[in-house]
């Protein structure tokens, strides 16, 4: 059994999912299980619906759900235009998603009072529109396909925006009901990104999380190999639509992936590296525009050779400086911050100490008005906003000879605020304004990529 997960662009409007659908058509031996992002776009789109709900917006509302539902039925009629039966039942299925949500949105705008709970359910209609289209076009090509509600099968815990996977309830559900779905089928399609809880309400597992839910599924079952396919070829040294003259990477460890994702490299889901390392199941990143393109292997450590990978980067970011005299010589500071920000479910990134000082890095979307003035209870705290953060990610880059003077060379003008070397091999971070940003990610890029011989193991 083999996953192929298809994001937003590789099924973003008919050419691209009849495309998508001969990728599947070729694979049909592997016993593909087949998860589906939104749309390109439609996520956002229901963001965008919620807000303007929420603000008791009902003119945008309106407007925003037309919108939903016209591209939704126009898609599942250009597809099916040959087969007019299934038309007919594939519009009625669309008409009918959008009729739900059209009454949850409407009921909220007349409230004006979102809660999470509701927002949940919002935003996971474009995954359930999708994959029944999608459902509905391979049948008729032919591939006989059956649909699986993720809601059943992927389980969280409450946390209805960010749902945590309750990981033995979802391998308990999975490999059953998958079974008795592929029963007289050619393949399965399932939705990425939408969960629900124990108490069977509906939950997300945060924005890109479908490659997350292809990862957790392919744990469940053993699958041969998880297959990302995504509008790039494969992982590249740098994002493209950043940084110029990036390089394609044949394969890269499991390590320096979960590094790369955690650090702002968008390509991946941040957790999607944990489900198929505890089995060892290999992850390929493809380009459904590209099929015949090899792509890039994620594979265990040991088959990965040391050396730079990746400059990532994220582009906004906060650092938030804690002062007290009160932390020199004593015991329990330390731990006295981090649990405001564990309270507070705020996630720290990189952290610096000296002998009255922590600085901190959170990312800008974090909201971190109540971490801060808990901190100032008991010390100093200044927040620098506008900085960006810059990782140079690759296998025991941290031991080979001269690598922090390469990484810091070209940076000769800007300033540097805080540096984190050594917390692991693969990695060494530090944080620029972001003004300086494009220019920094550029040329680090450049120095360590056009001359990488210059680095050697010490
Ligand atoms: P999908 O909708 O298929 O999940 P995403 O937009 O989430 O696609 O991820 C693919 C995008 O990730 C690429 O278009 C690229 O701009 C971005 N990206 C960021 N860092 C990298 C990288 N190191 N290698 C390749 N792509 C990257
Ligand atoms: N559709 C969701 C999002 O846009 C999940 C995903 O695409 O991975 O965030
Ligand atoms: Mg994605």
């Amino acid at each position: 059994m083999i996953i192929m997960k298809f994001g937003g662009t590789s099924v973003a409007n008919f050419e691209a999912i009849t495309r998508t659908i001969f990728i599947i058509g070729g694979k049909l031996d592997q016993k593909p299980v087949v998860v589906v992002s939104a749309l390109s776009k439609v996520t956002d789109l229901l963001y965008r619906i919620s807000d303007a709900a929420a603000a008791k917006d009902s003119a945008l509302t309106k407007d925003l759900l037309a919108q939903l539902r016209q591209r939704h039925v126009s898609l599942a009629c250009e597809l099916l235009e040959q087969n007019p039966v299934q038309k007919e039942s594939a519009v009625g299925r669309v008409n009918a998603i959008c009729d739900e949500l059209d009454a949850l949105a409407n009921a909220v705008c007349a409230v004006g009072e979102l809660s999470d709970r509701n927002k949940a359910i919002i935003i996971s209609n474009g995954e359930l529109l999708s994959s029944t289209i999608i459902c509905f076009a391979m049948n008729a090509k032919g591939i006989r396909t059956n649909w699986i509600d993720a809601r059943k099968m992927m389980i969280t815990n409450d946390s209805y925006l960010k749902g945590e996977p309750v990981v033995e309830e979802i391998v308990a559900r999975v490999p059953g009901m998958i079974e008795e779905a592929y029963k007289g089928m050619d393949a399965v399609i399932t939705q990425g990104f939408i969960a629900s809880n124990m108490a069977g309400r509906q939950t997300v597992l945060g924005r890109g999380g479908s490659d997350y839910s292809a990862s957790l599924i392919g744990m469940a079952v053993d699958a041969e190999r998880i297959e990302i396919w995504t509008d790039v070829d494969g992982v590249r040294t740098a994002d493209p639509r950043k940084v110029q003259n990036t390089k394609y990477l044949e394969k890269i460890s499991f390590e320096e992936a979960a590094e790369m994702a955690h650090f702002g490299a968008k390509v991946l889901h941040p957790l999607t590296i944990e489900p198929a390392v505890k089995k060892n199941i290999p992850i390929y990143v493809l380009n459904s525009m590209n099929p015949s393109g090899k792509g890039t292997a994620i594979l265990r450590n040991e088959l990965i050779e040391d050396g730079v990978k990746s400059v990532s980067f994220k582009e906004n970011i906060r650092v938030i400086n804690i002062f007290s005299m009160r932390m020199i010589n004593t015991s329990g500071f330390l731990r006295r911050v981090f649990e405001i920000f564990s309270e507070n479910k705020v996630s720290v990134d990189l952290i610096s100490t000296s002998e009255a000082n922590i600085s901190v890095t959170v990312d800008a979307s974090e909201n971190v008005d109540s971490t801060v003035s808990a901190l100032s209870e008991f010390a100093d705290v200044i927040v620098d906003d506008d900085k960006a953060q810059v990782s140079v990610i690759g296998k025991n880059i941290v031991r080979l000879n001269g690598m922090l003077k390469k990484t810091f060379a070209p940076l000769k003008r800007c300033n540097v605020y805080m540096i984190s070397q050594g917390a692991s091999f693969v990695n060494i971070s530090f944080v620029v304004d972001r003004e300086e940003l494009t220019e920094v990610v550029q040329d680090l890029h450049d120095h360590l990529f056009d001359h990488p011989e210059e680095l050697e193991t010490f």
